[in-house]
């Protein structure tokens, strides 16, 4: 999906910094196909069915589901994290943690490259971000989310701003997000602090790909911040009920990936 297919809705975000959504025109409806109305069958067919087996297949098919769902987790989606320049590399590992923990998604092995001198913007010698998602994008492989992660400040429109700062980026039930640590370490925050505010921001970007809106729950990790870093850090860290629900809904858990 390309980036001239986005439909500009923009939210206004976490953003004093922090992250606005583009919604792209991708269609959420997820429901189940009905179910098809079988015909009755004739009588050959009938004389052709096996009778029933006679052992109650329950409890084996069962077993059978769980030891296949520890050996194979059923995931929402597949996501590729790129490193684009520079980041915090001992953070990578409590990233796919937790975007693991909260989303139950597969993580590939992070890849670096070149941060895309396409989305520079010089008159505020920063990056813009919907640029670095139709980057990511482009280089991507098909069926694989991206969710990009730098240390330069990223900017996109908001509103009557013009190219505004933002703590991340992503589409809403599309296959690209961008996360910065530029804004969430600026007040020199503690190690662990700082570990929870990318975390969480990884969370909050990669839910937006999963098609998770902003919510209101008590400090859900889908709250819009308003402008203000303490949402971050007042989250839980965590998707309140109401989002976990609504996870369900937008993107059920598959054995097989959806995108693959
Ligand atoms: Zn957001
Ligand atoms: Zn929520």
């Amino acid at each position: 999906m390309g980036p001239s297919n986005y439909t500009a809705r923009w939210k206004h975000a976490r953003s004093f910094p922090a992250c606005a959504v583009i919604h792209c025109c991708t269609c959420l409806a997820l429901a189940c196909a009905p179910a098809r109305t079988q015909p009755a069958p004739t009588g050959a067919e009938r004389a052709r069915k096996t009778p029933a087996p006679a052992v109650p297949r329950a409890a084996p098919l069962a077993a059978a589901d769980t030891l296949q769902d520890a050996a194979d987790p059923k995931v929402r989606r597949v996501l590729q994290l790129t490193i684009l320049g520079e980041f915090p590399r001992e953070v990578l590992a409590e990233i796919e943690a937790s975007l693991r923990a909260e989303l139950q998604v597969d993580v590939l092995p992070t890849i670096e490259r070149d941060l895309p001198q396409s989305a520079y913007y010089p008159p505020r010698k920063r990056y813009r971000a919907e640029r670095l998602l139709a980057a990511l994008e482009q280089n991507g492989t098909p069926g694989v989310s991206q969710l990009g992660l730098t240390v330069v400040d990223i900017s996109t429109t908001k509103g009557k701003h013009v190219d505004w700062g933002v703590f991340g980026l992503g589409t809403l039930g599309g296959d690209s997000a961008v996360i910065s640590v530029h804004r969430l370490r600026r007040d020199k925050p503690a190690p662990a602090l700082y570990h929870f505010r990318i975390k969480t921001t990884a969370v909050h970007e990669a839910g937006h790909m999963l098609g998770l809106d902003h919510c209101t729950e008590p400090r859900c990790l889908m709250n819009d911040a308003e402008g203000s870093i303490r949402t971050v850090d007042e989250s839980s860290g965590k998707l309140g009920p109401n989002c976990r629900t609504e996870l369900d809904r937008l993107a059920p858990a598959q054995r097989t990936p959806p995108h693959d």
